[in-house]
């Protein structure tokens, strides 16, 4: 359960129970997907709750909103203010918060006038589990960049992302790894995508890939710590052929890949730059210091 009696959640500027908050069933973001969205991790440090990449977070919810002709004007800093008050409304340290902008009743195709936001929190375990990962080339490929904003997070992309992860699931795999329409590695359904081989780390280039935080994190932990990364167009077959593999993602954080179609990585995860990175961001996401982040 995501709350109980005594949760609060943000909603137009004010806090109330989310047991009694309600919407309205003829809302344009219920029929149609058309809403935009964010997965935030606030981390207890030492000198107390941090919001992780809380403005990179916020504005990409603006950007999201903005991309698909969403009026939605709120400033970066009232939503990071908003969301640590919420935490500690809910005394919540270690949390996963989600913004979700949704639009008024409205069942026409044209935009809103108006739009809603509300924030909620809760805790939340690592998405996928501390255990490598096997993953399967799904056959949905992610969404054709010219017919949705790729970049966006929006509510109905994830219709893409839920069909990937039944159906990996249902062939008894962890998780899916989705293609872009062109054959490309893409990302998970939730997560992005990195691979090493012989001591390079590689990544899909953006473009076709939701430009992932963590992702960013990890670019940036990988220069500090001297890592060779290059960002362009790979084949699948370049994956089959790699060292080693992990996703990144804000739920998921840093998580190793164990196989992809029963395929199994060489290398021990132990060994690998994933793990390396996977050090580096568990210090970094509890660091007090801030080192890399420009949030708060
Ligand atoms: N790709 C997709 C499709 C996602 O949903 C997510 C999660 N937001 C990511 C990548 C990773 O993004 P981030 O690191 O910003 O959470």
């Amino acid at each position: 359960m995501y709350y109980n009696n005594n949760t609060l959640i943000y909603l137009d500027g004010k806090f109330v129970k989310a047991s009694e908050a309600t919407t309205d069933l003829y809302c344009q973001t219920l029929h149609y997907g058309y809403g935009v969205f964010e997965g935030i991790r606030a981390y207890a440090t030492e000198t107390g709750t941090r919001v992780f990449k809380a403005k990179e977070h916020y504005n990409r919810l603006k950007n999201s909103a903005a991309l698909i002709n969403i009026p939605f004007d709120y400033s970066t800093q009232e939503l990071v203010d908003a969301t640590y008050e919420l935490l500690e409304k809910n005394n919540l340290n270690d949390a996963y918060v989600r913004p979700l902008v949704f639009c008024d009743p409205n069942m026409s195709l044209a935009r809103p006038n108006n739009v809603s936001i509300m924030i909620c929190a809760w805790e939340w375990g690592a998405y996928l589990g501390d255990k490598r990962l096997r993953l399967t080339v799904s056959s949905y490929c992610r969404p054709h960049p010219r017919s949705i904003k790729i970049e966006a997070k929006v509510c109905g992309h994830y219709v893409n992302s839920i069909l990937a992860t039944n159906e990996a699931k249902d062939k008894g795999f962890d998780e899916a790894l989705l293609l872009d329409s062109d054959g490309y590695l893409a990302e998970g359904p939730g997560a992005n995508l990195f691979f090493e081989k012989n001591g390079v780390l590689f990544t899909p280039q953006l473009g076709n890939i939701l430009p992932g935080i963590t992702r960013a994190t990890v670019l940036e932990l990988a220069e500090k710590l001297g890592v060779e990364v290059k960002q362009g167009l790979y084949k699948p077959e370049v994956l089959v052929s790699a060292d080693s593999a992990f996703f990144c993602g804000t739920a998921a954080e840093v998580i190793g890949i164990e196989s992809v179609d029963e395929r199994k990585f060489p290398k021990s995860w132990n060994e690998s730059l994933g793990r390396k990175l996977q050090e580096a961001y568990s210090r970094l996401i509890r660091n007090s210091e801030k080192i890399l982040s420009t949030t708060h």
